[in-house]
Formats: structure tokens, sequence, C-alpha cells
């Protein structure tokens, strides 16, 4: 078997690709802004409640050195697509549940790659939930949207259907296979990537191979549908250093299952992954002191007095499934909180304003945000 190094010789996966990125990175000293959905829907009772806490050592470790909003407001439609695109519209979406549909009104990563002559490696999404391949734009030029978890499902579907003799086991079978996916284009299974032109959309191809066999390969490999997006959205933070970033984790909602357990072990999980992508931030020269963060889950689930949903769903539309909390951190974030009801559609004027990006929506920027 080929130590990790080999392979990635073998694939010329090193540094002829750092080699590359330095010629597309950003200018300096800007200012960068991550959402963060802590997503798939979580209630206040399980994270920011007093008995929620044990669930987010990590988070409730940041919260003093950041702004937490105690009460923000999903008010639209309860479904995971047009959460989300709300998030990232600021107005309320009202489109196909099941993200068949782009968002109905621009999205602010439009606006930023329009106004601020942004590139297209400056905007991405990485989602877990599949159905998010539309997200990142409502019909221009906006983020590069990647599903790595659907990437790796097609590899492996597409190995298993081919040619016998073709093991999921060998691995060059499965790298063979995403290479292909990722060069014929599949947009709407696992990735949508703006033209760049052609050296920078040979890279972007080589990045998300290697990131994604890493999860075969390597020590760190994850085993979540969650670790595999951060891991994800951790090389393009250091191999494109995009401005404005989506990071969707969603594993929480395997909650509609039932189990309670698995439940509390995802929302343990997503709070790890966070505190991960927060040392990110302070460790990459390019991310800190400048970076702001804002971690929302993108709606709740129901109250346990609902006999017939409790934590299963989230279609009630009570208080325990809109009524939730925003963290800011970072460059911006002023410790302290506010007890003021904010909302979801809040959050692409506030990235807007700290992008120098004109825009108008239902939601407004947060003002304790600068
Ligand atoms: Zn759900």
């Amino acid at each position: 078997m080929l130590s990790k190094r080999d392979f990635f010789k073998a694939a010329g996966l090193t540094v002829a690709s750092r080699v590359a990125a330095e010629a597309f990175q950003p200018k300096d000293g800007e200012r960068k802004v991550i959402v963060v959905t802590f997503g798939g829907g979580v209630r206040y009772a399980e994270t920011f409640s007093p008995e929620g806490l044990a669930n987010i050592p990590r988070l409730a470790a940041l919260k003093p050195r950041g702004h937490f909003y105690r009460d923000c407001r999903n008010l639209g439609v309860l479904s995971h697509f047009n959460s989300t695109a709300s998030i990232v519209t600021g107005n309320w979406q009202r489109v196909d549940d099941f993200g068949f549909e782009a968002p109905a009104s621009p999205t602010v990563f439009e606006a930023f790659r329009e106004q601020r002559a942004a590139s297209a490696m400056d905007a991405w999404a990485i989602c877990t939930n599949k159905s998010f391949s539309s997200i990142g734009s409502a019909g221009t030029p906006g983020a590069n949207v990647v599903l790595p978890k659907q990437l790796l499902i097609e590899a492996v579907k597409d190995v298993v259907r081919r040619a016998e003799g073709m093991g999921v086991a060998d691995r060059d079978n499965v790298q063979r296979r995403l290479e292909s996916i990722l060069q014929e284009g599949y947009e709407g299974v696992g990735w949508t990537i703006f033209k760049a032109g052609r050296k920078l959309d040979r890279h972007v191809q080589r990045t998300l191979t290697h990131a994604l066999m890493e999860y075969i390969n390597g020590p760190e490999a994850p085993t979540s549908g969650d670790e595999l997006t951060f891991f994800i959205a951790r090389e393009v933070m250091r191999e494109f250093s995009p401005r404005l970033l989506l990071v969707n984790f969603w594993d929480m909602d395997v909650a509609h299952w039932g189990s309670y357990s698995l439940y509390l072990q995802a929302i343990t999980r997503t709070d790890r992954l966070v505190g991960m992508l927060w040392d990110e931030i302070e460790q990459n020269p390019r991310y800190k002191g400048r970076t702001t963060v804002l971690v929302l889950p993108e709606l709740g689930r129901d109250g346990d007095q609902n006999a017939a949903n409790g934590f299963l769903n989230h279609r009630s539309g009570d208080a325990s499934c809109r009524n939730m909390w925003l963290l800011a951190l970072g460059a911006g974030a002023a410790a302290g909180e506010t007890e003021r009801p904010v909302a979801h559609v809040d959050v692409a004027a506030t990235a807007a304003g700290l992008l120098g990006v004109k825009w108008t929506s239902q939601g407004k920027a947060l003002k304790e945000i600068a």
C-alpha cells in the first residue's frame, strides 16, 4: 500500500497545487466573513439553555469572547433550504423545500462578487445537506457550492456500478471516479464551481479530489458528513482563502429518525467542529484578526409539549422551532449580549456591511457588529 506521502506525490497533489494557489490569493488585510449554520435543526433546550450547555462545551467557552444574540428568530418557512436561503439572501424565502429552485432573490455571495470585484475563488459554500446545490446563487455568479458527501457517494456508486474487479476498497478506483466526476462537471450532484480559467479550474478539481481522498486515506479521516464538510471547508480556506464562506452542518437532523442520543451526539460533534473552525481561523494568518464568524442554527425543532413530534421534527412553528440564538465571534464582534430580537434575515445584511457591499433586504445589519 502507498504511504500517504507517496500517494499524494503519485497524484501530483503536493507542491504544485500549493504554488498554483499563490497566484490567486486575495489581498491581505481585507475583512472576511464566515457564516456557520449549526445546522440540521437544533433546539435551544439542547444548546444554550442552562441544561443544554453540557452538549456544546466549545461554543459555551467561546461565548464570553463574542457577541451573543439571545433571541434570533426564524420567521420563515421551517424547511432547511428555505431557512438557509433566507440567511444568505436577507429575505424570507418560500421556494421549493428540497432545493430544486434557486433562491428567489439575490444572495449576498452574488452582490459581493459583483460589487467588490471578488474573484470566483472568493465565495464558497460547503454543505452537508445534499439539497443545497443551488444555495450559492439566485442566477448570477455567486458562491461555489460543494457537497462533499454527495461527491464521495457518487464516486463510490460509480465504482460499484462499473465493471467487475473494480472494488470500492480499491482507493485508486474511487479516486479515478472522483476525478472524472469533477472533470465532467456534475452540477447539481455535488458541486457547482464558477468558471475561473482553465488553470484555476484544474486547481479546484485537484484540491477537492485531494481533500476528498484524505477522507479515505488520512489519519484525520472524518467519520461523518459534518466532519467531511469541516475538512473540505478548511482545505478551501487554506488553498483559496475565500473572503465569504458558508459552512453548513447538518448531521443533527438525524433526529428525524427518532434517536435522541444520536441527535445529542451530532450536536456535540458539530460543537467540536465549530471549535476547530475557530482554531483554524486563529492559526491561519490569512484569517486571524480579520474574520467575523456568525454561528446560528438555521432552525429549531418542535417542543416536547408537541407529543406527535417533539425533537424529531421541525414543522409545528412553535417557539422551539423559531426562537434560536446567534453567536458572533472574531473581528468586530465586541464581547457582550443583546436581548433585542433579531432575525435570520439580518445575517446577509450584516455580512454585506462588513464586506463593503451596498445592500437592501428585509433583514437589517446587526449594529453591534462592525
Ligand atoms: Zn430536517
